[in-house]
């Protein structure tokens, strides 16, 4: 009897890791949900703690900074029973765990529609959009020059400038012309080898070579290809073994004369945790910055999108979001597709500037109010009475580290910041910050006047 009764328990969890697993794919995409999150299995449920069994310990600890915190709430929500996650090396299976992924993975989609000569390179490339072509990529002040450096490297046979390096903030383009260049070259020049991948698969792959003894192997690969780009190489900082690594698959390719094109969130001398000799050269070729879209170029991509998806925008529509979402070209693209499908789908609802107001209703609710941490931090210290600097010091007296912890909360509430983020601006790390929204989450339902508290600060920060 007893025995069945775990086993049905037993069922009813793994059930609930699926479901939790199609959540998690939903939110993180495929990329990331197969590289981080597939190779996870759940290994036992005890008093409320769930834990989940990582295949390595470096996969542990990114699935930690990045997923589990989330792992955790989606957990929660569907089985209240479950009151922590834990991740754990899981030993002896867990090798055989990760091979079985590795060996389900199915092979990205080659770049190449040709076959080319290095089978192998095949399996490096990450995914390209079709919709991410020069044609489709609109061209303004802000973006001319990334948009002509680009277009040139795609164009010569000859290398041009080496390496091509992009850097701008999220949602401007970088991949958008990365992909261009891989899809230009392949309709040209089918017998040239592009390898488009992201830092952060560059960085799984890497480290399964080294866990398999198969650097040697790896290395070829990329040093077989003819034009190697690498996406968010931020993504690097820190890696110091995987930035070796790419150190001298970089000077390799130079040195037979491959192309090689880059993109990071800064440029390479403002990139934190990349070795010097890295950044000098990265910074060897052209540098290319793409600036935040001025009101002419959101206009025109907003003409050229509204044509494509087969609506008309009115012109005081168009001005009205050309004018408000001003931060990233995907949220513009964003709030585009959304007019465009209540238009679409519900009859009778004709864009116009009140339905467009309707529908992005909560985006521009969040657009209007961009509250920073140091915002929150200027506030909750002022409202408790005491300093920033002491909401930043390392002191533990109840009157300092409950409104640490409130304001730690806040920043998770009404900021996108990640946990890491959020830390570093209390000096402090992720576990401490995850540990302060728990508590205050707790603290909320308990106590009446802490809730009163907290609401009036949100509302105080939300206006
Ligand atoms: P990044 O890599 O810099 O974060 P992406 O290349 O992913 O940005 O771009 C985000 C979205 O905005 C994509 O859908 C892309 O097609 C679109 N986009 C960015 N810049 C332009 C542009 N100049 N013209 C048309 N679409 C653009
Ligand atoms: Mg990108």
């Amino acid at each position: 009897m007893a025995e069945e009764a775990i086993k049905k328990e037993d069922l009813s969890i793994n059930d609930q890791w699926e479901e939790v697993c199609s959540q998690l794919q939903m939110e993180f995409g495929h990329t990331a949900f197969d590289s981080w999150l597939k190779p996870l299995s759940v290994i036992s449920f005890n008093d409320g703690v769930m834990h989940i069994g990582a295949p390595t310990a470096f996969m542990k600890n990114w699935v930690i900074t990045h997923y589990s915190e989330r792992i955790q709430r989606i957990w929660e929500r569907k089985n209240p029973e479950v009151k922590s996650v834990q991740i754990v090396v899981q030993n002896m299976s867990s090798d055989d765990s990760l091979i079985k992924h590795i060996k389900q993975t199915p092979t990205p989609q080659k770049i190449y529609g040709v076959a080319n000569s290095f089978g192998n390179t095949d399996s490096l490339a990450s995914k390209l959009n079709p919709a991410y072509t020069f044609e489709n990529f609109v061209v303004g002040k802000t973006n001319e020059f990334a948009y002509a450096a680009a277009h040139k490297v795609a164009e010569s046979k000859n290398i041009s400038f080496n390496p091509l390096f992009l850097y701008s903030g999220v949602g401007l383009g970088k991949t958008h012309l990365m992909h261009a260049v891989a899809q230009y070259i392949k309709a040209a020049n089918p017998e040239r080898t592009v390898v488009y991948i992201s830092a952060e698969q560059f960085l799984y792959k890497f480290v399964n070579a080294l866990r398999y003894k198969d650097t040697d192997a790896f290395k070829e690969q990329f040093r077989s290809v003819d034009v190697l780009m690498i996406d968010d190489v931020q993504f690097l900082a820190n890696k110091t073994k995987t930035q070796d690594e790419f150190f001298y698959t970089f000077n390799s390719l130079i040195e037979s004369g491959k192309q090689i094109i880059l993109s990071a969130d800064k440029s390479p001398n403002d990139l934190d945790g990349i070795e010097g000799r890295l950044k000098s050269r990265l910074n060897s070729g052209l540098v290319a910055d793409i600036m935040p879209a001025d009101y002419e170029l959101r206009l025109g991509i907003l003409r050229k999108k509204s044509e494509q998806l087969g609506i008309t925008l009115p012109d005081n529509v168009a001005d009205f979001l050309a004018q408000k979402i001003s931060s990233s070209i995907r949220e513009l693209e964003g709030s585009l597709k959304r007019i465009a499908a209540h238009s679409l789908l519900l009859p009778g609802h004709e864009i116009s500037l009140d339905m467009t107001q309707d529908v992005l209703k909560d985006m521009l609710r969040s657009i209007d109010r961009k509250t920073t941490i140091d915002e929150i931090q200027k506030k909750v210290a002022e409202y408790f009475n005491i300093s920033v600097k002491e909401m930043q010091s390392s002191r533990r007296a109840r009157n300092v580290a409950r409104p640490r912890q409130i304001a730690m909360y806040l920043a998770k509430q009404l900021t996108s910041r990640s946990l890491p983020e959020i830390g570093r601006k209390f000096d402090r790390d992720h576990t401490t910050v995850m540990h302060a929204v728990r508590k205050v989450e707790e603290l909320v339902l308990e106590d009446t006047s802490m809730a009163e508290n907290v609401d009036t600060l949100r509302r105080a920060l939300e206006c």
